[in-house]
């Protein structure tokens, strides 16, 4: 138990990969044996304990390094309901400390070359080639503290090494061009629809192809899920070449549960060649929550907003992770995954933030089925700014099933469908399927005229031959799609 988060679970260390010298060996037991017990130390070897209000985030069971996943429920984590979510008592210890502002920048992945070895040494060695002098003498330092110079000198080059060169800034696209349909049509300012298909389970591509085609003439992208609820299905890579081979604009999603920092750029640069330019990053569901025998539930390599940023590079500054240079770059339309009821929305706002600074252009949500509760996130994003820098397709859904909606309510943290539509489901009957269509229909319609909302993401959840009756039941009923371009980027 780590004294500084009282009741926090003790995780064993990790170790060296290779043979340390004595010195520094001794140096990582006595870390160890000091920021064990202190503060839960795993000894990743990349601390940032500065950054994350002196909580070792090593804690959370995918090892984020940039904030919660969107399976915080009520505060605890949803790997294990029995702790609470590492990320989430960073964020209130930060605010209690006044820290926040060290939640924004974006962090770099674990260096494994470093894990399990000591940190101090390298504060002293990166001062001392700072120049001790610079650092410690007031008549040196020229107006600013102690602890600023400690940041700008020591801390700030150690967490952002040359490799990743992190920051806390806005960084628009660097091109001009849409880089895919999905792109223009968000940037036209007209009213979004885009729907997800669900990969199959064979190895054969009929269904899909069949899938695609009803879906296809009504939406603007299709999105490919990537193995959710940690299920093995054909892969969102495959299912979007065919997206693309039969003229759709696919949505290709990467979790970070399987993506490594090699896989991903590979991916990335191979699923261009291939047509694929909308890519939509994201934690993963844990495979905890998946069949067994279950996989590592330990410790992702990336998360979602290290692979915005790596991403962005490749695009923005045609360069891989290591430094080499892309000859031709990748077009690609960065997208993020949000859960817009998993914290409060102050915290949430940094969540998004980060995303967006990241390189998140659109962002798509889980399940809304009350557009009015989005209000509260949506009047946070507007005070932080990030409205006018990222498109928001809100994720709708038509319930086939009252089972499934009570299924939903009970087991997917963040999604709640409300009592209202509970009732109006069961007064249904047999009618079920077409109040729920109605629905549906209706909360597209909403959410055509909300400030801020350019689109929305229609997860069928299997049912993709509802998809164009909804569709055109919104639109029959003269709902004006178009907008006004209000709230959506420029
Ligand atoms: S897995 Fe998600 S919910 Fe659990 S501690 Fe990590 S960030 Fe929090």
């Amino acid at each position: 138990m780590a004294l500084f988060t009282p009741l926090r679970r003790w995780q064993p260390a990790f170790r060296p990969f290779s043979r340390q010298p004595a010195g520094r060996r001794l140096l990582a037991l006595t870390e160890r044996v000091v920021k064990g017990p202190l503060f839960g130390c795993r000894m990743c070897g990349n601390c940032l304990l500065q950054e994350t209000a002196f909580i070792c985030h090593m804690a959370c069971p995918k090892g984020l390094r940039n904030g919660p996943c969107g399976g915080v429920n009520n505060g605890y984590c949803y790997v294990d309901p029995t702790r609470r979510c590492a990320w989430h008592l960073i964020y209130e210890r930060s605010y209690r400390m006044h820290r926040e502002h060290k939640l924004l920048e974006v962090l770099p992945p674990v260096d494994w070359d470093r894990a399990g070895t000591e940190t101090w040494g390298e504060v002293v060695r990166t001062a001392r080639m700072a120049g001790l002098r610079t650092i410690f003498f007031p008549s040196a330092r020229k107006g600013i503290t102690l602890g600023e110079a400690l940041e700008e000198k020591v801390f700030r080059p150690i967490r952002q090494p040359d490799w990743w060169r992190g920051d806390s800034e806005y960084h628009p696209p660097a091109v001009t061009e849409p880089q895919s349909a999905l792109e223009r049509e968000l940037r036209s300012g007209r009213f979004v629809i885009t729907a997800e298909v669900t990969p199959p389970l064979t190895a054969t591509t009929a269904r899909l192809r069949e899938k695609i085609t009803t879906v296809k003439p009504f939406v603007t992208a299709i999105n490919f899920t990537d193995g959710s609820s940690a299920v093995p299905r054909m892969s969102s890579a495959a299912c979007s070449a065919v997206a693309a081979s039969l003229g759709a604009d696919p949505v290709m999603q990467i979790s970070a549960r399987d993506t490594t920092r090699n896989s991903l750029q590979s991916m990335a640069i191979g699923a261009n060649a291939l047509g694929v330019h909308n890519i939509l990053c994201l934690s993963g569901d844990s495979p905890r929550v998946g069949p067994a025998p279950r996989s590592s539930m330990n410790i992702v390599d990336i998360d979602s907003v290290q692979m915005l940023w790596i991403l962005r590079r490749m695009r923005d500054e045609g360069i891989y992770l290591d430094g080499r240079e892309i000859k031709n770059r990748p077009k690609l339309f960065l997208g993020a995954a949000l859960a817009p009821f998993a914290q409060d929305p102050a915290l949430q706002a940094i969540r998004i933030r980060k995303k967006i600074y990241a390189g998140a252009q659109f962002l798509q949500t889980n399940l809304v089925f009350d557009p009015d509760s989005l209000d509260p996130l949506l009047e946070q994003m507007e005070k932080n700014d990030l409205l006018g820098k990222v498109f928001l397709l809100v994720g709708i859904s038509p319930l086939k099933s009252l089972s499934l909606a009570k299924y939903l309510n009970s087991n997917i943290p963040g999604v709640k469908v409300p009592d209202a539509i509970m009732k109006r489901l069961a007064d249904a009957g047999t009618r079920l399927e077409e109040e729920s269509i109605a629905i549906t229909a209706e909360n597209l319609k909403k959410l055509s005229k909300k400030h801020g909302v350019s689109g929305v993401h229609i997860m069928p959840l299997g049912w993709e031959d509802s998809l164009p009756v909804i569709i055109k039941r919104a639109t029959d009923e003269a709902i004006h799609l178009e907008r006004t371009g209000q709230g959506n980027p420029s």
